[in-house]
């Protein structure tokens, strides 16, 4: 694998390991680019505190500390500076303005709850709901069409559980969607390991059919995440069975 945009830190509070073993894994995986996209701050006005991201204050250490990696490492490796964030719309503006102040290179987007997290579903739990299908492939393409977002993480994260025939009307117009913003689409390695509901071959199918544009990504916790061969066969092997147009390098 010549890059992976997509790990994390333990300042979101369910990751371990240091940011340098990171690194170190990453360079001895052969990666070229290795880029940090832990769960952004977001700025939540009511009281509400997010668990799984870092806070606001916890930014400016991330970037201090990636930027310092990045410098330190440059030889050996490309490593970049970015962030997986929710479109919470509520907050998105006001989350991308606390960022401005830091040289963040990408967003990408993963998509953990509808609505404002505070006040949506976990799109990730079994629902034979039409609606939580429809709400979530409309917040996805509002968020790619806002043109933040260098990919789309996880893709497959809702857990449609009814018809193939209801699946494939919402999917494949956000699979259309990608195609046309050319934004790519991850297949999540984290997913594969833990034998969480996606990659979804549900999914995967409409999008070889649609052309969308596929990249890998670890979505590491650990170090010992950020490179696993066996991850990348399976991927691989999804590429060619489902006729994906693969892209290694998105930044
Ligand atoms: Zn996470
Ligand atoms: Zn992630």
């Amino acid at each position: 694998m010549f890059a992976n945009y997509h790990s994390h830190t333990t300042r979101c509070n369910h990751a371990t390991g240091t940011q340098r073993e990171y690194v170190e894994r990453a360079i001895e995986g052969g990666y070229r680019v290795f880029g940090f996209s832990d769960h952004t701050p977001y700025p939540f006005d009511n009281g509400y505190r997010s668990t799984f991201r870092m806070l606001p204050g916890e930014l400016e250490g991330y970037v201090r500390e990636t930027l310092d990696l990045k410098a330190e490492y440059k030889n050996d490796i490309d490593i970049r500076l970015g962030l997986e964030a929710e479109y919470y719309p509520r907050y998105f503006e006001a989350m991308l303005k606390m960022c401005a102040d830091y040289p963040i290179e990408y967003f990408i987007l993963g998509q953990h709850a509808l609505n404002n997290e505070f006040d949506g579903v976990y799109p990730g739990h079994p629902t034979g709901d039409e609606e939580v299908l429809r709400k979530y492939c409309a917040q996805v393409t509002e968020a790619l069409e806002t043109g933040r977002f260098l990919y789309l993480a996880h893709p497959d994260m809702i857990n449609y559980t009814g018809p193939d025939e209801i699946y494939e009307k919402h999917i494949r117009g956000l699979c259309a969607t990608l195609k046309r913003l050319h934004i790519p689409a991850e297949i999540n390695f984290l997913g594969m390991i833990d034998q969480r509901h996606y990659p979804n071959p549900r999914f995967w199918k409409i999008a070889g059919e649609e052309g969308v544009e596929t990249v890998f990504g670890a979505d590491a916790h650990a170090p010992e995440r950020v490179y696993r061969p066996e991850c990348e066969e399976r991927a691989m092997a999804m590429v060619k069975e489902y006729g994906l147009k693969l892209i290694e390098k998105v930044l």
